[in-house]
């Protein structure tokens, strides 16, 4: 782990406009060549295949195995077009061979009137061979966003239109937040890893009419060996109590908590930020938090996750939050582009000195997250994570009865491990082997 100090002063008065502040934090396309970007390619010039007639041939090698039954188009929709089983002539290749790679495509959104949504053309890329992780994030700027469908070489991986089991939007292991900048992680378990397959297809969706409208697909990826390292961009919100010191030892608490997970904390970046608002964050889920998730401080480096540090966020209480369950990987200027930590829910009872090891266990909670990670198990012990190898707490632990499974409560029932939904009076410092396997194939452990 190395600490640096970046020491901008930098002022966020500016962004006031989301369409602005996505232009203000200057989008970056991190060691991305702009004809690698994965617009569909509709207008190749050389139009020397048919899919007409590559599909006919598929249909009549009768000696093939089962395979050739996966390229085979989904079903017609209702409300968008699906991908074809084959990816167009020009399709570019996901990620980049040396490692860490981003790319993006512009949306056009056509608009269903029948389902009150709007859809984009489908996106394609090809698979590589050495893909080892991908983060598809959908930036519209508006909430209920998010990827509709999502197929490999015909297969469907996930359907909105589909209501429950595996390949619903609203279930494990695909469930994805329909957030202002919504994202799914693959793999988030084993069960949640993209099939076998070369053509990924790629449909985003959105609510209302759109049309003319702004929106990106981002693709954050990992090829190659996996990953050891995350580096995170510490940037405080001007006014707020917290010295270079306790987020030095923050940071020291992070790396140790992310070495039992199979990675390490890399370079940490320190800025600091002038909000509009103020150290105090009005809100959890307000413009305000949106628009200091927006914004990056020039020079800050990508795939870094950003972790904003304000005085308080509302009424108080709130540790922190991450940009959602999972939140953009490596993917800077969208409104959840970060994790937001209160360093006053930190105070120790003398409301003065401030407990670092907990600071830096709640940024690895949030981390963890941001990256594709879900509570080992939720408040009311009725929800757990897709995880198998992670500690169920059910509600008959709830000794109280006061409808909340404690930390003391799930002791020996997941209640050590850092992803529980509460914090605990003892240490929380478990992960599991999945949890460490999600890790390490995120586009944020890039080396
Ligand atoms: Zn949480």
């Amino acid at each position: 782990m190395r600490f640096q100090l970046i020491g901008l002063m930098l002022l966020m008065a500016s962004c006031t406009d989301p369409s602005l502040c996505a232009d203000c934090t200057g989008l970056v396309d991190s060691g991305v060549d702009s004809d690698t970007d994965a617009d569909t390619d509709t207008d190749t010039d050389s139009d020397t295949d048919t899919d007409t007639d590559s599909d006919t041939d598929t249909d009549t090698d009768t000696d093939t195995d089962s395979d050739t039954d996966t390229l085979r188009d989904p079903e017609p929709h209702d409300c968008f077009d699906v991908p074809t089983a084959r990816c167009p002539a020009g399709t570019p290749t996901l990620g980049d061979a040396s490692g860490f790679g981003l790319q993006k495509a512009t949306l056009t959104w056509n608009y269903s009137r029948a389902c009150g949504i709007s859809w984009a053309d489908p996106i394609y890329v090809r698979r590589p061979s050495d893909l080892r992780g991908l983060a598809i994030t959908v930036d519209a700027w508006r909430d209920y966003t998010g990827v509709g469908f999502l197929a490999v070489d015909g297969r469907t991986v996930l359907d909105i239109e589909v209501e429950s089991g595996p390949t619903a939007w609203w279930e494990p292991p695909f469930q994805h937040e329909s957030a202002i900048a919504s994202t799914l992680v693959l793999p988030n378990s084993p069960a949640g890893a993209l099939p076998a397959g070369d053509c990924i297809g790629i449909v985003p969706i959105a609510p209302d009419d759109l049309r003319g409208e702004e929106a990106t697909l981002w693709l954050s990826s990992q090829r190659g060996a996996a990953g050891r390292e995350i580096d995170l961009n510490f940037i405080v919100v001007d006014g707020t109590d917290v010295t270079r010191t306790e987020l030095s030892e923050a940071a020291g608490v992070v790396d140790d908590l992310l070495t039992k997970a199979g990675v390490s904390l890399g370079d940490v970046g320190l800025w600091y930020a002038e909000a509009p608002w103020g150290e105090y964050l009005p809100s959890g889920d307000g413009e305000e938090a949106d628009l200091l998730r927006a914004f990056t401080p020039e020079g800050a480096p990508v795939p870094a996750v950003n972790v904003y540090f304000v005085q308080d966020i509302g009424r108080g209480g709130l540790y922190g939050f991450a940009g959602g369950v999972p939140g953009p990987v490596a993917v800077s200027g969208t409104a959840a582009s970060g994790l937001v930590i209160s360093v006053d829910s930190h105070l120790l009872s003398d409301f003065t000195t401030l407990d670092t090891e907990e600071l830096g266990g709640t940024i690895s909670h949030e981390l963890g997250h941001q990256l594709g990670l879900f509570h080992t198990s939720e408040s009311d012990g009725r929800d757990h994570d897709v995880l198998s190898d992670t500690p169920q707490c059910p509600s008959s632990r709830d000794a109280d009865r006061d409808g909340y499974i404690t930390a003391s409560e799930c002791r020996g029932f997941g209640g050590d491990h850092v992803m529980f939904w509460t914090a605990a009076p003892y240490t929380q410092h478990t992960w599991s082997a999945q949890q460490t396997a999600v890790f390490r194939a995120s586009p944020a452990a890039y080396r």
